[in-house]
């Protein structure tokens, strides 16, 4: 018995050095040393040996199993590192392929347009003051020289509250009125920049809430070539040094004298097409004098101080900059046109 024990302790060192993977190795092991493996049945025969035989065929047992444990765990990590070693050498573990780009966030197109108006603003030394979203029928109109009843109330298509008089702005212009009450009697240099409310039918040129950047600057002998200056100057910024610029006459309740300023259309150059209507022009701002009567509200006198007011809409700019066709998709959420910008 003990020549048949040695046999098998040959035999599986042999067959050992034949396997290749992981699961060759497996069922050589189940084989050998598993419990119903060749050297376990050994073991168990040790009864039927004279006694005399018993404790010195016990110890060959022994000395098999743990070298035959140690020639399998040596096994174990030559397959081990020639598995690694194919994966490397194959296409499988490709060590040069560029690690996966991560998917980054970024600013809303109106947030980015907004920005960059508060950066060429904040550049000609211009502060940004901000003003709340509901407003009184007051502050939104009366004080701006557009009293009940007035028929430019039609121009904007107003959201009540459920409290009389309480209204989400229509425009930013309210802040101007906030703005005055709060400097008096210091010159004021302000953009006010936020959203603005109306209950209109949404279509692919008009929506219910839209961002405003409304401008203010109040103080002794600020004329009219003050505001030309200044808003040629933000127009050549926003839109390129060589952009030719015009200003028409147009009306607003707050300011007298009141314009509009138009830019040469920045996707023709002027030649004429679809976004500027073949007319080579595009509308960006309606500016004025502050109306005397709305400085006296902010508490001013007209007789000693003077001022400019403008108003723009960034999602109309980011519009006429990118080519965008449909206001709605602003605030519709879509990845698709959100990830373009
Ligand atoms: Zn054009």
């Amino acid at each position: 018995m003990l020549d048949e024990l040695n046999l098998i302790y040959k035999q599986a060192l042999g067959s050992l050095q034949e396997t290749s993977t992981r699961e060759d190795l497996e069922s050589w092991y189940r084989q050998t040393l598993g419990r119903k493996g060749q050297v376990t049945q050994m073991t168990r025969q040790v009864g039927q040996l004279k006694p005399e035989e018993r404790p010195m065929f016990g110890q060959r047992v022994n000395e098999i199993k743990q070298e035959l444990q140690l020639a399998y765990d040596a096994q174990l990590d030559k397959i081990r590192t020639a598995e690694i070693e194919s994966k490397i050498s194959s296409d499988e573990w490709d060590v040069t392929l560029p690690g996966r780009r991560r998917w980054r966030g970024r600013l809303h197109p109106a947030t980015q347009t907004l920005r960059e108006i508060y950066r060429i603003w904040g550049d000609m030394g211009f502060q940004i003051y901000r003003s709340r979203d509901v407003e009184t029928d007051e502050y939104n109109f009366e004080l701006l020289n557009i009293p009940k009843d007035h028929p430019a109330r039609d121009m904007w298509d107003t959201f009540h509250t459920t409290t009389p008089g309480v209204i989400l702005r229509t425009h930013t212009s309210p802040g101007q009125i906030h703005a005055m009450r709060e400097y008096y009697p210091e010159p004021i240099r302000v953009i006010l920049p936020g959203m603005c409310y109306r209950y209109e039918q949404i279509t692919a040129r008009s929506e219910i809430q839209f961002n405003q950047v409304e401008g203010l600057a109040v103080g002794e002998n600020i004329s009219m070539a003050d505001l030309k200056g200044t808003l040629s100057d933000f127009a050549k910024r926003m839109f390129g040094q060589e952009r030719k610029i015009r200003f028409r006459a147009n009306y607003f309740p707050f300011t007298e004298p009141s314009a509009e300023l138009d830019v040469e259309c920045i996707l023709c150059g002027g030649e004429g097409c679809q976004v500027c209507k073949h007319t080579g022009w595009l509308e960006i701002l309606g500016c004025g004098m502050v109306h005397p009567t709305v400085l006296r509200n902010g508490g001013y006198d007209p007789a000693k101080y003077s001022g400019f007011a403008f108003g723009m809409g960034p999602e109309r700019i980011a519009m006429l900059k990118y080519g965008i066709e449909d206001i709605r998709a602003f605030w519709g959420n879509d990845l698709r046109f959100l990830e373009q910008f």
